[in-house]
C-alpha cells in the first residue's frame, strides 16, 4: 500500500529526482538509517544543541497576550531565542554532523529570509567547512542584514538572478551545484521538502521543538494543550512542533499559511488552499500551479515563506484532516507583528506573526481555562526595517 512505501506519506513525497542525484540519496539515506539509532551521534547533536544552540528553549507564559486576546492561555516555544535566532539552526546543526560523518568537506545551502543561510554559514564556520549560500537577488536585497551576516561568517554568498530571484530558483540552483559535486558536498537542505530523505530527516531534527515543548507544558500543567500552531513554508518548524502531539486527538493543530495580497495566482504562497499535486524540487506535493502544470510564481510579504511548494508530510496531514491550514494575508500578518511586539515585548518574525494571527482567532473560539501552543520560530530583528517601511511608520 501507498502508505507503508519508504519516504512516503499517504500519496505524496518520494525521490523524483534527476538521475544523477540518485547516489547521493542513497548514500545520505543509508548513513541516516545508521546514524539515528547510533548512540554516538544522538550524544555528539544533544550535546551542540544544549551548548551552542542553548536548548532546551524555554516555553513561556504570555500573560499580556492572554489578557488582551480574552481566550485561551497563550503558550510560546521560543525558538527566537536559539543561536542564530530562529529554529532552522536545529536542522543545520543535525545535517553538519551527518555531513562530517559522511567526510564531506563542503556544504551547500538555498535560503529565503537568509534563516537557513545564516544557520547553514554559522555551524560551516564552526565545523570548518566550506560554505556556499544560494540565496535570490531579490531576497538578498530584503534580508540584506542576514545576507551580510552570511558573508560575516566566511561563507561565500551566490546571488540567484533567474526567474523570480526567490527561494525557488536558489532550491533549484542549489540542487545542480549538488549534482555537480556530490563527491565532496552535503547539500543542507532547510525544510522539510525536497527528495526522500530529506523530509524525513529535517523532520526528525525539528521534533527537538515539539518534544520539549509537550514535556514542558506536561511537567507545568499536568496536561496536554488545547490546541497548537505554528506557521508553514515548506513546513519544517512546523511537523517539528507538530509531530510528537500527532497522535494525541484531543489538540487540535492548526498551520498557517501565506495568504499575502489575494487569492488569485501569483498573489499568494497558500499552497495547501490553492495548490494542487505535482512535483517540485524532488517531491510530490501540493504545488500552485497553472492548468498546464507550470508553476506559479510564489508570493508572500515574508521571504521565508515565499515557496510555491510545501513539504509532503503536510499535504498528507491536510488531506486526512490532521491538520487544519488557514492562510493569513500579508496585511493580517503585518498587524499581529506590530501587536506580539507591543503587547508581549517580543519582535517576532513576519514568518511567525502568521502564526500568531491564526492563534489570535483559535485562542478566542477555544474561550477562558484551555491552553494554546504557538511555536515562535523565530525573531523578527531581519524584518524590522522593512515593516516599518511598510506600514508607514515614521522612523527616526
Ligand atoms: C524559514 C523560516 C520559516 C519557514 O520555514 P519552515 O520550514 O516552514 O519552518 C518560518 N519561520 C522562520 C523564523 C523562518 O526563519
Amino acid at each position: 500500500m501507498a502508505r507503508d512505501r519508504v519516504g512516503y506519506f499517504g500519496e505524496f513525497g518520494g525521490r523524483y529526482s534527476p538521475e544523477i542525484l540518485t547516489e547521493a540519496l542513497e548514500e545520505l539515506e543509508a548513513t541516516y538509517s545508521k546514524l539515528r539509532k547510533n548512540k554516538k551521534f544522538q550524544k555528539e547533536l544533544s550535546y551542540y544543541l544544549k551548548n551552542y544552540v542553548g536548548r532546551p528553549s524555554p516555553l513561556t507564559y504570555a500573560e499580556h497576550l492572554t489578557k488582551h486576546w480574552g481566550g485561551a492561555r497563550v503558550w510560546l516555544k521560543r525558538e527566537d531565542l536559539n543561536h542564530t535566532g530562529a529554529h532552522k539552526i536545529n536542522n543545520a546543526i543535525g545535517q553538519a554532523l551527518i555531513a562530517r560523518y559522511m567526510g564531506k568537506k563542503r556544504i551547500i545551502a538555498e535560503t529565503g529570509a537568509g534563516q537557513h543561510g545564516l544557520a547553514t554559514a554559522t555551524v560551516g564556520a564552526m565545523f570548518g567547512l566550506e560554505t556556499v549560500v544560494y540565496m535570490g537577488e531579490v531576497d538578498v536585497k530584503r534580508q540584506n542584514l542576514n545576507a551580510k551576516k552570511i558573508q560575516m561568517l566566511g561563507a561565500k554568498i551566490l546571488p540567484v538572478t533567474s526567474g523570480e530571484a526567490t527561494l525557488k530558483e536558489a532550491t533549484s540552483e542549489a540542487m545542480r551545484d549538488w549534482a555537480l559535486n556530490v563527491s565532496t558536498t552535503h547539500y543542507i537542505v532547510g525544510s522539510a521538502i525536497g527528495p526522500h530523505p530529506f523530509p524525513t530527516i529535517v523532520r526528525d531534527l525539528q521534533t527537538v521543538i515539539g518534544t520539549e515543548a509537550r514535556k514542558q507544558f506536561k511537567k507545568e500543567n499536568k496536561s496536554l494543550p488545547d490546541a497548537i500552531v505554528a506557521c508553514v513554508g515548506g513546513g519544517s518548524n512546523a511537523i517539528g512542533m507538530f509531530a510528537p502531539f500527532l497522535k494525541d486527538k484531543s489538540v487540535k493543530i492548526f498551520g498557517a499559511e501565506a495568504g499575502g495580497l489575494g487569492s488569485k495566482p501569483g498573489q499568494h504562497s497558500a499552497t495547501i488552499t490553492y495548490g494542487k499535486t505535482g512535483f517540485l524540487h524532488g517531491t510530490k506535493t501540493l504545488i500552485i500551479q497553472d492548468d498546464f502544470g507550470q508553476i506559479v510564481p510564489a508570493h508572500s510579504v515574508s521571504a521565508g515563506l515565499d515557496y510555491p511548494g510545501v513539504g509532503p508530510e503536510h499535504a498528507h496531514l491536510a488531506e486526512t484532516n490532521r491538520v487544519e491550514y488557514r492562510q493569513v494575508t500579508d496585511e493580517e500578518a503585518l498587524a499581529s507583528f506590530l501587536e506580539i511586539s507591543r503587547t508581549e515585548g517580543i519582535i517576532p518574525a513576519l514568518e511567525t506573526a502568521h502564526a500568531f494571527h491564526v492563534a489570535k482567532d483559535v485562542a478566542k473560539k477555544l474561550g477562558k481555562k484551555k491552553d494554546i501552543i504557538i511555536c515562535l520560530s523565530g525573531r523578527g530583528d531581519k524584518d524590522v526595517t522593512e515593516v516599518l517601511r511598510l506600514l508607514g511608520e515614521e522612523t527616526v
